[in-house]
């Protein structure tokens, strides 16, 4: 590679991963040729692979690597009573306030928050320590009046002329079966956590699981979110992958602190650089909290939320218990101090909650680099490059003859053939080989192969790693053992 004498770095922000997602197969917004749905997205060729690599990794690490814990698929669609026992239907809404003028819908803290950034630090800070005050205590009428105050203004239509501020709940409602009475209304559901919850018992005693164990979930959710911006950072649909650890009364705080540095250490072993990742513990505990943090990643618009870890104590299934009014209690034989069993009791639990989709924006973000650098001719070359872990790119090799002919695809093909078995791989022949290189670097192939007439003399081919463009030659009979060990 020639970039020794590299040109000044570009800057790059979330306009260009978005444009890049969509150019080369990984998102496209949803139902497109209608125009979109906001907040809604697909994932393309590309975005689905990577999207599985990274399920497919998380799974693995939580239900192979320990071995208390335990993977179930529940259905979207959940009794409505679970809603009214989780507390969703009462208190998951967010505060919001509309403009008169522009009819624009705000969330309160966002509008706040925003405000904040044009005042000094000082002044910033009272002011948002005001509305986490006020937040907390679910104030809206000093909200409104914090709001006057400062006299802030709707970005659109520049007045202050506000509605009050309502609470608006963030869950889908449907209709099940053909009959539109309030009693058959059902949600689609806002968190996965639940579907394990209601299942606490089934799996226990079907899986003659000891506490402390865990019950791991992979799948959709929905909210109704009012602003929905930031690409796939914050959706209308979504998928979570949640986690709930079942634990004694009393150990939560122990286990809080082991999940969470946990979480942190899984999250820098796939490749995420630790230096972009930092905890913030919540200022206001949910409904069924005792202790929250968020592990945040510093996306291009900021240092924001990616996961979260929270001491649920055992608000979910008492409330299950209450509401359905069976018993969901665990036996516990092992021993007290008294030598006695410790007997029945409903398990704390503490979760780990990750949004799929947003570790694929942290992936992305954190691999998207545009390089550019001068030639020894001293003309300039440049790249746009993801820089994705080979573990997790959706793509691992690309086999490439160097032409169409003398027998070169022949071989390639075989080539091919022999890998796909093992790991994704690309074929194409078509275009000059530095283009190919390209299209391969901006879709985060981290390999390629490479067939030339030496091939044919030696059965050796190039290999090309994708991070810093060199070349090694390497016989055919070894690629398929290196390209697994650099796999592992
Ligand atoms: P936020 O404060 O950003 O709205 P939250 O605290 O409501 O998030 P949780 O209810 O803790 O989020 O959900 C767990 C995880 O699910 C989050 O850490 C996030 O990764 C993901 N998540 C939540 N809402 C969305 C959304 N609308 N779009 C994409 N991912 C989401």
């Amino acid at each position: 590679m020639q970039n020794d004498k590299k040109a000044p770095e570009t800057q790059w922000g979330l306009n260009e991963i978005i444009s890049h997602c969509k150019e080369y197969g990984f998102i496209f917004p949803s139902s497109e040729i209608y125009d979109g749905l906001s907040a809604v997205y697909d994932y393309g060729q590309m975005g689905s692979q990577l999207k599985k690599n990274l399920r497919d990794a998380w799974w693995k690490s939580m239900t192979q690597l320990n071995d208390n814990i335990v993977g179930i698929d529940a259905a979207i669609f959940m009794h409505p009573t679970t809603w009214k026992a989780s507390g969703h239907i009462d208190s998951f809404s967010d505060p919001m306030i509309d403009n008169k003028d522009s009819n624009k819908r705000y969330r309160v803290d966002h509008l706040i928050e925003n405000f904040a950034e044009t005042l000094k630090e000082q002044e910033a800070k009272e002011l948002l320590d005001e509305m986490d005050r006020l937040l907390q205590a679910d104030d809206l009428k000093s909200l409104y009046d914090l709001i006057v105050k400062y006299n802030i203004k709707c970005a659109v239509s520049k007045t202050s002329n506000w509605t009050e501020i309502r609470q608006f709940n963030l869950m889908f409602d449907t209709k099940l079966g053909s009959v539109s009475e309030e009693a058959d209304k059902i949600y689609l559901r806002p968190e996965t956590a639940q579907g394990i919850f209601a299942n606490f018992l089934n799996v226990q005693k079907t899986g003659r699981l000891k506490i402390p164990f865990g019950i791991a979930q992979t799948g959709k959710a929905f909210r109704n979110e009012i602003v929905a911006r930031q690409f796939i950072f914050r959706m209308r649909e979504f998928e979570q992958m949640e986690m709930q650890f079942f634990i004694r009364p009393g150990s939560q705080m122990k286990w809080y602190e082991h999940w969470k540095a946990e979480r942190k250490k899984w999250l820098e072993e796939i490749g995420i650089p630790s230096n972009k990742l930092r905890y913030h513990n919540h200022v206001k505990l949910a409904h069924y909290a005792d202790a929250a943090v968020d592990i945040e990643f510093e996306f291009p618009f900021g240092w924001k939320e990616l996961e979260g870890i929270h001491s649920r104590t055992d608000f979910d299934l008492k409330q299950h218990q209450q509401y359905s009014k069976k018993k969901i209690q665990y036996f516990d034989n092992d021993l007290n101090e008294e030598g006695k069993p410790i007997g029945n009791y409903i398990p704390y639990v503490v979760e780990t909650s990750i949004g799929l989709d947003r570790l694929f924006l942290t992936v992305i973000s954190m691999s998207y680099e545009e390089e550019k650098w001068l030639k020894e001719d001293g003309s300039e070359d440049s790249r746009v490059v993801l820089k994705i872990p080979a573990k997790l790119a959706p793509m691992k090799v690309a086999i490439l003859p160097l032409l169409k002919k003398d027998g070169l695809p022949e071989i390639a093909k075989k080539i091919f053939d022999d890998c796909k078995p093992h790991f994704h791989c690309f074929y194409e022949e078509k275009d000059a080989i530095g283009k190919r290189y390209r299209r391969m670097d901006a879709i985060g192939t981290p390999f390629c192969i490479t067939v030339d007439h030496q091939t044919k003399e030696d059965n050796t081919v190039t290999i090309r790693f994708r991070d810093d463009m060199k070349q090694e030659r390497i016989k055919i009979d070894e690629l398929k053992g290196v390209i697994l060990k650099a796999l592992q």
